[in-house]
């Protein structure tokens, strides 16, 4: 019989520790998806880009049981870029509807349109989206729009290479009211903006209710890429 059930490309699956964001230090058990619809110049992740990258392919079934067996109250669907994927939105009800996980969490790059996602949103959907600032060189695919459909359990997380960065973060933020709405946090593309520089620029623009977040993996496995 053929098997009609939608599959996941999965690159990887593992428990840890969330390292940013709302939940950060938090056990959570991490789905990335492979496939990415940009090309950021300091992705960490460019093994995930591509759809090839797969290493299993697995029903919304499988991955729904796998969460239940670890221990976890918090799930991370990552990638690559999990919106992509057609079925997501079933996928995080089923995981939400499971006994004991709080909160379902789907990393984004903000260039997608979250409006249907977000319409069927179960109580537990969390959205952190990164925004893409100029030296990511992906800023012109970003879809502000969205931040219309965020509240306050959702992130914008805006990770900052340069000057130029702050200053296009700055005005983000303030266009669209967006620590009014949202949590906002602040990261630096590790080892090109010192966190220092972060912080002056924080108070010198009075960005009362951003939070600066040194990404935990980074300090606690330097030097891996995967599983973490
Ligand atoms: S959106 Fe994320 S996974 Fe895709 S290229 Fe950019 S940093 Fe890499």
């Amino acid at each position: 019989m053929v098997n009609s059930q939608p599959m996941f490309p999965i690159a990887e699956r593992f428990v840890s520790v969330n390292g940013e964001g709302l939940h950060a230090g938090r056990l959570a058990a991490f789905v990335r998806f492979a496939g990415c619809n940009l090309r950021c110049t300091y992705c960490d992740t460019e093994w995930a880009q591509s759809v090839d990258s797969a290493t299993e392919q697995r029903s919304l079934e499988e991955l729904v049981e796998w969460v239940a067996q670890q221990p976890v109250s918090c799930v991370t669907l990552t990638g690559g870029e999990p919106t992509l994927q057609p079925g997501l939105g079933a996928l995080v009800a089923a995981l939400a509807a499971l006994d004991g996980i709080e909160v379902v969490e789907v990393e984004t790059n903000g260039s997608v349109d979250l409006a249907l996602l977000a319409n069927a949103r179960p109580e537990k959907l969390q959205f952190t989206m990164d925004y893409k600032l100029p030296s990511s060189g992906m800023e012109e695919r970003m879809l502000p729009e969205n931040f219309a459909l965020f509240g306050e359990r959702d992130v914008v997380k805006f990770v900052a290479g340069t000057p130029e960065d702050l200053e296009a973060m700055a005005r983000i933020v303030r266009t669209y009211a967006l620590d009014e709405r949202c949590h906002v946090y602040i990261s630096p593309v590790f080892g090109a903006l010192e966190p220092a520089a972060i912080v002056d620029f924080m108070k010198d623009r009075a960005l009362t209710r951003a939070t600066l977040q040194l990404q935990l993996h980074k300090i606690i496995w330097p030097h891996t890429e995967r599983g973490v």
